[in-house]
């Protein structure tokens, strides 16, 4: 029989049309490859922090970069290939890491933050989710005099307590008592928030199944067939086939099947780490943390913490590799007092990273019943919910993307 809505891949952009389309009163359909129990949604450090975050891509990323692998401390680790894609992909990133563009992007991160905070405090206090939100703000941690220097030169100037708060040396400790003398200075940005990741998925999936949502798990899609330029239908491994009115692609940083249509998405496979461990309450952070220099944060949790790191780009093999592990402890020790990190859980996960931090978003150019939403990169816990919006409002009044002003605005398919 032929469905209203399929969304291909549940991670969270996923889930997150799936709940904006259901509350539009559309029948939904999540078919996903694997069980939705551990993607890159689930062990990421839950930050949702588009407020005063610099994108990846900003001046300055290419020089910062090549002193912390000088200092060996650098985040990234680039595997060379015959990939053209990938020198296509640095090629762009490069190009877009300008003053122009990180402006633009710095205000159209806090608008579409917005609008995610708001409808993740409707999940809480609305629909009683409950997924470890905290609302207290991220601190952003240097390492580094100048990098300090330049933010501090930025933020002086601006007048607004409830944005940020400049830290004195006791702030510091108070926020993080872990911290040795080390740390040349620290921000509060304040509108930022966090959440447990795993939490939010397992949460808002049992939520979408008791509502209605309809599941098909270890069901991966291989194929597409299209005919009067629209998606017929599409095929899976298993070979069955599944016939619908609109077809969400949502499948992270996996871009094969968009490619089935001649659709080549400029996005990469960015490997990231996480290290989940126990340490003394005493000395857990205070809230979320990015240690900035060094492309680290620290989520506290409820029973727990968490460190993230590492950009690794021309991978997508998933083995936790341990001495990317090593690496991340040892540039994160070199900040700490001495303490033990018990009941380790490593962890991988792919950012679908497109070369200027702006997601793929929005109707097929050939295919009309065909939607991307797709290209979250770094950032895709703090977008899903504003993604599912726009998604909801192309197919709920039947838009084209020319008309849906946050497509032309906050699509990667309408930016240089
Ligand atoms: C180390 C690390 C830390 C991060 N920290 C943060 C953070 O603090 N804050 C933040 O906002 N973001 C963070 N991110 C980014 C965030 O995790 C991602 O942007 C987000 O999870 C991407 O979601 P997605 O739904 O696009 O992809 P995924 O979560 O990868 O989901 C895609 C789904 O599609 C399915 N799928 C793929 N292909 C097919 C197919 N052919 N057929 C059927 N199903 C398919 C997969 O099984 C999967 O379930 C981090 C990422 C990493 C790696």
């Amino acid at each position: 029989m032929k469905k209203d809505v399929i969304v291909i891949g549940g991670g969270i952009v996923g889930l997150m049309c799936a709940y904006n389309l259901h509350k539009r009163g559309r029948q939904v359909t999540v078919i996903d490859e694997g069980t939705i129990e551990n993607a890159t949604s689930f062990g990421n450090a839950g930050l949702l922090s588009a407020f005063d975050k610099t994108p990846l891509s900003y001046p300055n990323v290419v020089s910062n970069t090549l002193k912390l692998m000088l200092k060996g401390q650098s985040p990234v680790i680039f595997h060379p290939g015959l990939d053209l894609k990938l020198y296509r992909w640095l090629y762009k990133f490069v190009q877009s890491a300008n003053e122009v563009r990180t402006k633009k992007t710095m205000m159209l991160f806090e608008k579409y933050g917005q609008i995610s905070l708001d409808i993740y405090k409707d999940l809480v206090y609305k629909e009683g989710i409950d997924f470890d939100f905290h609302h207290k703000g991220m601190l952003s941690v240097f390492t580094q005099k100048h990098t300090y220097k330049e933010k501090l030169e930025k933020y002086n100037y601006i007048d607004e307590e409830d944005r940020f708060e400049i830290f004195d040396e006791a702030k510091i400790k108070e926020y993080l008592p872990f911290a040795n003398d080390k740390i040349e200075g620290a921000i509060l940005f304040k509108k930022n928030a966090h959440i447990d990741p795993k939490k939010l998925m397992l949460g808002l999936k049992k939520y979408l199944k008791e509502s209605g949502v309809e599941f098909i798990l270890n069901e991966e899609i291989t194929d597409i067939k299209y005919e009067n330029n629209k998606v017929k239908y599409i095929l899976s491994q298993n070979r069955n086939f599944y016939e619908a009115e609109t077809f969400v692609m949502s499948t992270g940083y996996k871009t094969n099947l968009a490619k089935k249509g001649n659709k080549e998405l400029m996005l990469t496979p960015a490997k990231g780490y996480s290290i989940t461990f126990n340490m003394p309450k005493e000395l857990k952070p205070k809230t979320s943390t990015l240690f900035n220099d060094l492309f680290i944060v620290m989520t506290p949790r409820f029973n727990d913490v968490r460190l993230t790191s590492k950009l690794e780009l021309g991978s997508d093999d998933p083995t936790v590799v341990q001495r990317q592990i090593d690496s991340i402890k040892r540039n994160f020790k070199e900040y700490s007092i001495p303490f033990e990190m018990k009941d380790e859980v490593t962890w991988t996960g792919f950012r679908p990273l497109t070369p200027n931090d702006i997601p793929l978003i929005g109707r097929d150019e050939n295919y009309s019943n065909l939607i991307y939403a797709m290209g979250l990169g770094w950032l895709g816990m703090t977008f899903a919910p504003s993604i599912g919006e726009i998604i909801g409002d192309l197919v709920e009044f039947n838009q084209t993307n020319a008309k849906n002003d946050d497509i032309l605005l906050f699509s990667g398919f309408y930016q240089y």
